[in-house]
């Protein structure tokens, strides 16, 4: 697992409003290896989904502008790539699933007509193979009655039924990184669940990558290899899930995970992060948290920390680590 699939360098992208120009993303760096999940997590607003979009080159324009960085997938700049070029990776080699499906499954078609569409582009199958395809990509994703579930419409389709099948939708091309964003956030617990580890066991049939952005850390520490915790258009710490659930070192993942309740942790004990997430228009300068951290120093007013490695594969971003 140490092949790099993508990499991310200094990516930021913007957003050019009435109020004035909103900075999503402020310089972030970030690494997919192959064959990895990786989880992204933060509060609302903190980038991960600019993250998302921007590895797509989905952000739409205007507003939105990347406007440094580059995206290398597997050693090519997807920034440079044309408009062309990126419909062809879309799809075929970077998958994106959504929160809700209701909005990416179209409800006057049938689900096999939808499934089918997206092998034929790819693959450019006739009617029987595409259909055989159809057939094998909905039993892959454990839908009963495959052949005579392919008949149906969308509305026909549980809420968990249709996010497998927009996952069928995505693995029938075979993409290299499958990126999921809050996947099962619409789902009742148990679907969620069963969603979470179907994704597990394809990952590990097809051997993808998966970027899996959520704010759920039960989820992460379930199901990801690594994570990355972003705060305010910036990854501010990364390491495996092992490490940055029991030996958290940046000041508010610290608090995230001091907010969660847990069986083994008395409600008192519970930490509230004081302040809310700052303005992408006008933010802090220096440590964009330095407004609601307690070990603020002088230099966090003004400078912004840098990425260290702190331990082999644990980044952090604070002045309270290294010579900043
Ligand atoms: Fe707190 Fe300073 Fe570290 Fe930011 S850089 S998290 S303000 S100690």
């Amino acid at each position: 697992m140490s092949e790099v699939l993508l990499s991310i360098r200094n990516l930021k992208t913007h957003f050019y409003t009435e109020e004035g120009i909103v900075e999503a993303l402020d310089g972030v760096n970030l690494d997919i290896m192959r064959g990895e999940t990786l989880g992204l997590v933060g509060e609302t607003g903190c980038g991960k989904s600019v993250t998302a979009l921007s590895i797509m080159r989905l952000i739409p324009s205007p507003p939105g502008k990347i406007v440094d960085g580059e995206i290398l997938f597997e050693g090519e700049n997807l920034l440079e790539k044309s408009p062309e070029e990126m419909r062809r990776i879309r799809g075929s080699k970077i998958s994106m699933i959504f929160q809700d499906p209701t909005t990416s499954l179209n409800p006057v078609y049938t689900i096999g007509d939808q499934v089918g569409e997206a092998i034929r582009l790819h693959h450019h199958t006739n009617k029987t193979l595409t259909w055989k395809r159809v057939v094998e990509a909905l039993r892959m994703v454990r839908i009963a009655d495959a052949e005579e579930r392919a008949t149906n419409y969308p509305h026909q389709f549980s809420g968990g039924m249709r996010q497998r099948a927009m996952i069928a939708m995505m693995l029938s091309c075979h993409p290299a990184l499958l990126i999921a964003d809050e996947p099962t956030t619409s789902l009742d617990v148990t679907i969620q669940a069963q969603v979470l580890m179907l994704m597990q066991e394809l990952q590990r049939e097809l051997g993808m990558s998966i970027l899996l952005i959520t704010h759920n850390l039960g989820v992460v520490a379930e199901t990801c290899d690594r994570v990355g915790v972003m705060y305010s258009g910036n990854v501010i710490e990364l390491a495996d899930v092992e490490t940055l659930f029991e030996a958290p070192l940046h000041p508010y993942t610290q608090g995230l995970l001091g907010s969660v309740p847990r069986p083994d942790r008395d409600l008192d004990s519970l930490t509230i992060i004081p302040g809310s997430v700052p303005s992408l228009i006008n933010p802090p300068p220096g440590c964009r948290f330095h407004p609601r951290c307690s070990h603020a120093m002088e230099i966090c007013h003004r400078e912004k920390p840098r990425e260290l490695m702190v331990d082999e594969g644990h980044m952090v971003a604070c002045h309270l680590f290294g010579s900043n």
